[in-house]
């Protein structure tokens, strides 16, 4: 067994920018992947889709991959409107207002994945163990030992686990998750709209849950639609038309009437927060760590938040220790995306009861934050800034 530096275990958006991150600070990294990933379909998009804000995207440029990226599909949106069923004045936050083009970038997980994952094998820093699956993790306080299903046994100075909502590397550390089942699911499908999306990211509040639109073409949206768990599976059902009409009465029509243009699938929405993201010589990051409610479209932003820094973490640690993998600068880091994590998830947790309820007191509030959030600059500005990644 040849020891690396850092064993990266998962290869979805998170876990692959980490391997390249690592890669890229002159680290021996090994990556562990379950799964060879889907290719990318010019003709089928994927309906999995993220809101990448800016800092994500300027990660993925430090990579040099943006504008494979962008050669795949990729849709800037230059506003977000937020709004409700009972209060239509909208909160909107403009780019403009930032002195920046766009606020983001709306693609698919499957062409960011195919950018990233075909960097990784480009990568002669990066061993790849594809398809493989991790079955045990032992540590000491200088190493990692990690046993994949192959038999295959690798050995390194720091593991990361980055293998999404149901980790198993946290299963193996004895991590505990604080964990909220929402009781709902989050129904996607892309949809023509009959009037143009303005490149803006939509989002209206209701009883039920947000409903996201998603500027994703020339009068197509991503829809992302939060509900409770049988209505979700009643319209996944839904003829067509019957689906459309349901969809355009709960976004009251705002642009016109939807054609469904792809099949529709349901995921269920749950919280779950690691109660650490250190433990002894591994680390976890995106949704192994903290998997949130997607209303704010901030999952995998916070996953990538991770890795820029740790990044930084790892420069600051070399420059003061000579060592990049230092201990006390891993803690730190942890403390640090602890509490950042812990804050957003539960500020979106906030944001959906107050929103998604027909409590008459909550529905005044939430009247009154959207006007206040509209009028006062700094707050709106704020709110833009943090929504961007700025
Ligand atoms: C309905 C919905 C809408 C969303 N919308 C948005 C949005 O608009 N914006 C946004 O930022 N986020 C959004 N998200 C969240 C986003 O999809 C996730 O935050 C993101 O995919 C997390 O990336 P990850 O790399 O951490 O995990 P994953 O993408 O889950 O990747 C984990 C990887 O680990 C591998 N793996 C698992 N177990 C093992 C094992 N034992 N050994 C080896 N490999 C393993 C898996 O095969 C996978 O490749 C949404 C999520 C949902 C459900």
């Amino acid at each position: 067994m040849k020891p690396v530096d850092v064993i990266v275990v998962g290869g979805g958006m998170v876990g692959l920018s980490a391997a390249l991150m690592a890669a890229r600070q002159g680290l021996q990294v090994a990556l562990v992947e379950a799964h060879a990933p889907k290719a990318w379909r010019q003709d089928e998009p994927d309906l999995r889709v993220v809101a990448l804000a800016l800092d994500s995207q300027a990660l993925i440029e430090s990579f040099g991959l943006w504008q494979e990226v962008l050669a795949r599909r990729a849709h800037p949106y230059s506003a977000m409107t937020v709004f409700d069923a009972v209060h239509p004045a909208p909160l909107r936050f403009n780019a403009g207002d930032l002195g920046r083009p766009h606020l983001g970038h709306v693609l698919e997980n499957e062409a960011l994945v195919e950018v990233l994952w075909q960097a990784v094998v480009r990568e002669p820093n990066i061993q790849g163990h594809c398809p493989d699956k991790i079955n045990q993790l032992q540590q000491s306080e200088t190493e990692v030992r990690v046993g994949l299903q192959s038999g295959t046994e690798l050995c390194a100075r720091l593991a990361i686990g980055a293998d999404g909502a149901a980790s198993r590397v946290r299963e193996l550390l004895g991590i505990q998750t604080d964990d909220h089942d929402y009781g709902q699911k989050g129904l996607v499908a892309f949809v023509h709209t009959e009037l143009g999306h303005e490149d803006t990211a939509w989002q209206r509040f209701l009883d039920t849950g947000p409903l996201a639109f998603l500027p994703f073409g020339d009068h197509c949206c991503s829809i992302v639609w939060s509900l409770p768990q049988t209505e979700a599976d009643r319209l996944l059902l839904a003829e067509p038309e019957a689906f459309c009409r349901a969809l355009d009465s709960a976004f009251a029509g705002t642009l016109g009437k939807t054609r469904l243009q792809s099949a529709r699938v349901a995921f269920p929405l749950r919280r779950k927060l690691a109660k650490t993201m250190i433990q002894g010589r591994t680390i976890l990051l995106g949704d192994a760590a903290h998997a949130v409610h997607p209303l704010a479209g901030q999952g995998v932003n916070l996953g990538l938040r991770d890795v820029s820094a740790l990044r930084d973490a790892f420069v600051a640690s070399a420059r003061k220790t000579g060592d990049a993998l230092d201990g006390a600068q891993l803690a730190r880091w942890a403390r640090t995306r602890y509490s950042e994590n812990s804050l957003a998830a539960l500020a979106f947790e906030n944001i959906n009861r107050v929103f998604s309820n027909d409590n008459m007191a909550l529905s005044l509030l939430r009247g009154r934050l959207l006007g206040l959030g509209d009028r006062i600059g700094p707050m709106k500005n704020a709110m833009a800034r943090y929504a961007a990644g700025l």
